[in-house]
């Protein structure tokens, strides 16, 4: 309780500070607006503001836990679902270490279903492999190497969407989303009255789904008709990818990236041959030219290039075109880190442990259960286990917020 009422007068203190500047929503009278209230734990939602300056007053008098704005604009915001008149939406992409399997989640996050109590570690399944329940208790951690991997996956996104749909850099707006990762916004009339299925065409571009030239063109599997199967690389869009990619692979790889990418060929003849392989294979698509490596082989390797060039967004975003999104500049509630907005060309010296930090001032007494080593701002702090400590407030509104401690009176 005490720990709550700590967090909440840290977020009613920001929200009401004359410092404190939302920035500016386009359309935002369009906008569907909705928050998560710290006190009844419920959504409110279905609201709507003329300005960002009533919506901050509202904010200082409510104090939410987390604030979202429809990527939708409506003639009627304030209606029900099917009477606000959808007028367009913002194509959004959400990338979050929470789909993303990295080497970290299997040591830092947690799972433990509702209705059964059975968990695990690492990824949280879709449903309990014991009784079908789709509701879990999660812990998780944003640690670096999470942060690093969204940001990657965030470059790759930014990559595909500049190169192969076009848009300049100054179209993708891109935020750390206060938690575990990165949203990339994309406000622009072209885009607006994409359905559903435009937006779902789109995701599957990213995620490099149903790539034609890695289907085998017939049903007919006879051994000899396999070798006929053939494939050529151009030079645009995901063909150039697959090139560089495989280039790439064939210059690079260790006998352990073969394995990786799932192919059984004679390591010493691969590393032997890299020149010719690059040259006659990928260049000329001569695919069989070099014993032991054949079509099969590329066609593997092409899927595994395919997997690591591709975007992991989490699809079902980018399809909702009702969706509610955190709304820039405001605070994550379960962590107490801001969403912030950044220029596209900046992601690769974007330090979020640093510039989403929202309270800088003071300290705080907790008592810790448990917490690996982590950074905020210029500080390194931890592990801890069992222990009480007194920290900067960012770090103890933190782990507050990640229940792995209390507030110490
Ligand atoms: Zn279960
Ligand atoms: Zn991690």
């Amino acid at each position: 309780m005490a720990s709550r009422d700590f967090v909440y007068k840290k977020f009613s203190e920001f929200y009401s500070s004359p410092s404190t500047v939302i920035p500016k929503i386009s359309m935002i009278g369009q906008r569907e607006i909705g928050f998560l209230l710290f006190k009844e734990h419920v959504m409110l939602r279905h609201k709507s503001f003329e300005s960002t300056s009533s919506l901050k007053r509202f904010l200082g008098e409510t104090v939410p836990s987390d604030v979202y704005h429809s990527c939708a604009y409506y003639e009627n915001p304030e209606a029900e679902m099917n009477k606000k008149i959808w007028l367009g939406a913002d194509l959004v992409f959400d990338i979050d270490a929470d789909h993303i399997p990295t080497p970290c989640n299997k040591i830092h996050d947690e799972w433990t279903c509702n209705k059964c109590g059975f968990g695990g570690k690492g990824v949280t399944p879709d449903a309990c492999p014991i009784c079908g329940g789709q509701k879990f208790e999660t812990k998780t951690w944003a640690c670096e190497l999470c942060l690093k991997t969204a940001k990657e996956e965030t470059a790759k996104l930014l990559n595909i969407l500049e190169q192969d749909f076009g848009f300049s850099l100054q179209e993708l707006h891109v935020f750390f989303s206060g938690h575990r990762g990165y949203h990339v916004q994309i406000e622009k009339e072209t885009i607006k009255t994409l359905d559903a299925m435009a937006r779902k065409e789109i995701v599957d571009y990213v995620s490099g789904l149903g790539l034609a030239i890695l289907e085998d063109e017939t049903k007919d599997n006879t051994r000899r008709q396999r070798h006929k199967i053939s494939f050529s690389l151009h030079d645009f869009g995901w063909h150039k990818r697959l090139k560089l990619g495989l280039q790439n692979f064939v210059m690079n790889a260790t006998k352990d990236d073969l394995n990786n990418a799932g192919v059984k060929v004679n390591y010493k003849v691969f590393s032997e041959n890299r020149e010719i392989l690059l040259k006659r294979c990928i260049e000329e698509n001569r695919w069989s030219s070099v014993r032991g490596i054949g079509i099969t082989t590329w066609k593997k390797l092409a899927k595994h290039v395919k997997d690591l060039e591709s975007a992991k967004i989490d699809t079902v975003v980018t399809t909702d075109i009702h969706r509610l999104i955190r709304m820039n500049g405001t605070l994550h509630g379960k962590t107490g880190l801001l969403k912030v907005g950044f220029p596209a060309n900046r992601l690769e010296n974007f330090d979020p442990l640093k510039e989403a930090v929202a309270f800088k001032e003071g300290t705080a007494k907790i008592s810790v259960s448990e917490a690996p080593e982590f950074r905020l701002g210029d500080d390194t702090l931890g592990p801890y286990k069992n222990q009480t400590v007194e920290l900067p407030t960012a770090a103890a509104v933190l782990l507050i917020c990640k229940g792995r401690a209390e507030v110490v009176q």
